[in-house]
């Protein structure tokens, strides 16, 4: 369907979400979304939830962050701590060795950027909207311990488009097509709207799938494989446990009313992909 045909027919998507579909991907917050989801599935959706209440989206105070963990404070502490004492014995050239490692952990200081890095060797860097997707600092100031796996309910296009449309509200760090091109739009640094869920979205990486969950031959070979070379990769990067605990489906995330990636999924099929290429060597 034409995500686009949808903004222009219902209006924004309240607090973002919508996806594609009804199985699309969801916004931060899974009470003020809605808008779009079951347009073509389930119109009594649309009545029901929506566009005309208020956005009551919970992450209205962007780049507000949580206090810092407190590993997280103490190197911060350290590293400022070195700089005060380098400056008093006037022996710099330490210091400055472990502040360049350190600096970016010091509170306020960000990772250096490079435009249209990504963090998945191959992968096709296209930016969603900046409107889609909250700035912040992973892993350092939300730790990430899950991927959560989505089915567009559309064509890789229309999921492209969507995501770079502002009024969409919702967005996955990374789009995987049929043919197992993968193009990330979102910097693993920073927090999609994927998951209909604030706190999900902040501890996960949101993986999309061109198809529709109803259709299992959009489900190929070639996007199973090249997703779970993706997943495995980022298992590795963040050190998560490769289980149904931290790989999970957009329908498992509380408080979502999603249903992909949907019953064709073979869960098993991707988990032993998965499991195979975290062990493979890089
Ligand atoms: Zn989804």
């Amino acid at each position: 369907m034409d995500a686009g045909d949808v903004v222009a027919r219902f209006g924004r998507a309240g607090g973002g979400d919508g996806g594609v579909d009804p199985a699309g991907h969801g916004c931060e917050d899974a009470e003020g979304a809605g808008g779009l989801r079951g347009v073509s599935h389930n119109p009594s959706r649309v009545r029901g939830r929506g566009n005309q209440g208020p956005r009551v989206s919970v992450d209205d105070h962007m780049g507000q962050r949580k206090a810092p963990k407190d590993g997280d404070r103490k190197v911060g502490r350290r590293a400022l701590l070195i700089g005060g004492t380098a400056a008093a014995v006037g022996s710099a050239v330490l210091a400055r060795d472990e502040l360049a490692r350190l600096w970016w952990r010091v509170p306020g200081v960000e990772k250096p950027r490079k435009e249209g890095e990504v963090d998945f060797t191959g992968a096709r860097w296209v930016a969603a909207s900046d409107a889609n997707w909250r700035r912040a600092d992973r892993p350092d100031d939300y730790g990430i311990d899950m991927v959560v796996i989505h089915v567009t309910q559309g064509s890789f296009d229309s999921a492209v488009k969507v995501f770079q449309d502002p009024e969409h509200g919702a967005a996955a760090h990374y789009i995987v097509r049929k043919d197992g091109h993968i193009t990330q739009m979102i910097r693993e640094l920073d927090v999609a709207y994927h998951a209909g869920n604030r706190d999900y979205n902040e501890r996960s990486v949101g993986i999309e799938h061109e198809g529709f969950v109803e259709r299992p031959q959009d489900l190929t070979d070639e996007m199973y494989e090249a997703s779970a070379r993706l997943t495995a990769r980022i298992c590795a990067r963040y050190d998560i446990p490769v289980d149904r605990e931290h790989i999970i489906g957009h329908v498992e995330v509380p408080g979502t009313d999603h249903t992909d990636p949907g019953k064709h999924w073979d869960w098993d099929r991707y988990m032993k992909l998965v499991r195979a290429a975290r062990t493979a060597p890089a």
